[in-house]
């Protein structure tokens, strides 16, 4: 789950992790109101969306006065803010954060997350604060630092002078960047966090250290220990069709193509997918989604992931895939069915069975009346609804 910047900086507030001032704002007049009550000569108006990159794509306004606050914030809201972390459509900005503007005198880049590879935390740090972090790591990997956080030992803090020494930090600056970087670890390991990442860390013209941006990504598996922390999802900035899967404890995942998928199992939708890319890519056919039902779905299931996928205006056919195992396919069919029927089935269908009483199960399908395409095997199935999307 993805928590917004100001969020984020609540809880590097609660973590003793220093940030500027700032105020949320719903419209412009607040936005001022905001600004007003801030009472600085540097204001910066961000725009609250799930993605970074937001500053190069016109999220993030410095402004002197209120009243630009105000202008700022009214240029932001109401519309989708596009950066190169969103899709063509990009994020719905419904707030914007406006926080006291501060004298940058370097910018670096500060995160902890796990590395999968060692099975450990990280803290990696950067000088090259500020801009892409993956175009450092690919062009000049050589200036990102990291440490790796013993287990049982947690975060040392010579690790984290290290660190500081090597972001080229001085003086007093050394013993605040040391409390920082293990005000930060606690909060990773208390909110379960998957990551999280500061870009970028300043040292301001004062030589004290805040953290000007924040990106958390809590892990959905630890969520459960952090009711406070789940009411924070502003599902407002997910894939409705994705809110609506979540709802029937769906595994789906919205993509940009035109044919529907519906698969039990994630390793058969994934096949599913490939596919159809295969197949279909010459003649401009892409899967929409990568669905899976899961090996017990029900009715229920299948007739809340058809309304999904016909729901999806982008969708021009859909391949159902189903190998009959755990529910044989009869049950399938029959579910498939009455959730056909429950349904406007406006675009063609193919379905393939596979597996227990796969014959009972075509011929259910067959007697349906309905306009369903019997696919023979995973590649015929993905031939003929290519060729009926056409
Ligand atoms: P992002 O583009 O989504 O990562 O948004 P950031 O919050 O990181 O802001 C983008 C850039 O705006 C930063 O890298 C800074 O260069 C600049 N910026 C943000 N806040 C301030 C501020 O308070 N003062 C100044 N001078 N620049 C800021
Ligand atoms: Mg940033």
């Amino acid at each position: 789950m993805n928590l917004h910047e100001y969020q984020t900086r609540d809880l590097f507030s609660k973590y003793g992790v220093a940030v500027p001032p700032g105020i949320l704002a719903k419209n412009a007049a607040e936005a001022e109101l905001a600004a007003e009550k801030l009472n600085s000569s540097l204001y910066v108006v961000k725009a609250q969306v799930h993605a970074g990159g937001r500053g190069k794509a016109g999220g993030v306004k410095l402004v002197k006065t209120p009243k630009e606050a105000g202008a700022a914030a009214a240029g932001m809201l109401g519309r989708n803010l596009i950066t190169y972390q969103t899709d063509a459509k990009g994020q719905p900005v419904n707030s914007v954060f406006v926080t006291v503007g501060i004298d940058i005198a370097r910018e670096l880049y500060l995160a902890i997350l796990l590395d999968r590879a060692q099975g450990r935390l990280v803290m990696m740090a950067s000088t090259e604060g500020g801009v892409e972090i993956e175009k450092v790591a690919h062009e000049t990997p050589e200036k990102i630092i990291k440490e790796t956080i013993d287990p049982a030992l947690g975060l040392q803090a010579y690790q984290a002078r290290n660190l500081a020494f090597a972001l080229g930090l001085e003086g007093t600056q050394v013993g605040k960047a040391v409390t920082f970087m293990l005000n930060l670890y606690k909060m990773y390991l208390e909110t379960d966090a998957a990551i999280i990442e500061i870009n970028p860390l300043v040292v301001t013209k004062d030589g004290d250290i805040q953290a000007l941006d924040g990106k958390v990504v809590l892990d959905d598996n630890g969520l459960f220990k952090h009711p406070e922390l789940a009411a924070l999802d502003d599902t407002t900035q997910h894939d409705p069709r994705e809110t609506e899967a979540r709802k029937y404890d769906l595994n789906y995942v919205g993509l940009d193509g035109n044919i529907g998928c519906m698969v039990n199992g994630a390793g058969l939708a994934m096949a599913t997918m490939d596919i159809i890319k295969h197949i279909g890519e010459a003649q401009g056919a892409a899967p929409a989604n990568f669905l899976d039902v899961g090996g017990g779905a029900d009715e229920v299931k299948v007739t809340a992931a058809l309304k999904i996928l016909l729901g999806d205006t982008q969708v021009k056919g859909i391949l159902i895939n189903i190998f009959g195992g755990i529910m044989k396919c009869d049950t399938i069919a029959n579910g498939i069915v009455a959730a056909a029927k429950a349904v406007n089935l406006h675009v063609p269908m193919v379905v393939r069975l596979e597996g227990t009483n796969v014959e009972l199960g075509n011929k259910i399908l067959a007697d349906s009346g309905l306009p369903i395409i019997a696919g023979n095997s995973l590649k015929d199935a993905a031939e003929k609804i290519v060729a009926a999307i056409r």
